[in-house]
């Protein structure tokens, strides 16, 4: 069934089929309103800043505001590396940077006090920067907030703005899940393991019983037939005793 809902940018009554506002002629996503890709929230598609990008599945939109906050940390940042030999601490420029750079680099640098050449390598740990991990632009990971990786290994970094409450019950949901999956089939590892156990046990006591009853027979027998042959013996000394 169709329902009727208010078209987001003018807001006159619209079908939820409709393939265009027959009010305002926005088209179908423009009804509906689009998310901004930073704080989550809904917003009017013409009031957007647009990204568009091969796939159009991955169009982002985002809030002036929003857009703002996140891009203007496009970093020309200085990082100091100090020499191994002399300690003076060297200069190098990361470049500018925005979206999805490659942080994992090897830096040449001269040093600038006794001239010794030496090498610095950028990996994902020792950057101070890293990519969002919910808009994807830029951000200085100690102003931020880490997401920390419930699968385990590297934490992402996001934004405080980006971490949204509903990220966070999202995140929460996850690790949640994600324990409660382990919690399980340890549970099962544990029951499988005892039942292994309690069948191991059964079949030594199953292996033991035909032996077990042939030597309880045979040690049954053995005494009947020493107290027979005590009896005899005991009879005979007797009859030769009394004779
Ligand atoms: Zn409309
Ligand atoms: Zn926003
Ligand atoms: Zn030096
Ligand atoms: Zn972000």
């Amino acid at each position: 069934m169709a329902d009727l809902s208010n078209c987001m940018e003018c807001g006159g009554m619209v079908s939820s089929e409709a393939n265009q506002c027959p009010h305002c002629k926005t088209s179908r996503d423009g009804i509906r309103g689009v998310k901004c890709h930073v704080c989550g929230g809904l917003l009017k598609f013409s009031e957007s800043i647009k990204r568009y990008y091969d796939d159009d599945e991955k169009s982002e939109f985002f809030h002036h505001a929003c857009y703002q906050q996140v891009s203007l940390k496009i970093v020309e940042k200085n990082q100091t590396i100090n020499c191994p030999v002399c300690s003076e601490p060297n200069h190098f420029s990361y470049g500018r940077r925005e979206r999805n750079w490659r942080t994992h680099f090897k830096e040449r640098i001269n040093c600038a006090k006794c001239g010794h050449p030496y090498e610095y390598e950028q990996t994902e740990e020792n950057d101070p920067y890293t990519n969002c991990m919910y808009c994807g632009f830029l951000l200085e990971k100690n102003l931020e907030v880490v997401v920390k990786n419930p699968y385990g290994g590297y934490d992402s970094y996001a934004h405080k703005l980006c971490y949204t409450n509903e990220r966070q019950a999202e995140q929460l949901r996850l690790k949640e899940y994600l324990e409660n999956s382990r919690k399980k089939s340890e549970e099962e590892t544990r029951i499988k393991k005892k039942k292994e156990a309690d069948e191991k046990f059964e079949s030594k006591l199953r292996g033991a019983f035909w032996p077990g009853l042939f030597m309880g027979g045979l040690s049954l027998a053995m005494g009947i037939w020493a107290i027979l042959l005590f009896g005899i013996l005991f009879g005979l000394y007797l009859i030769i005793g009394n004779e």
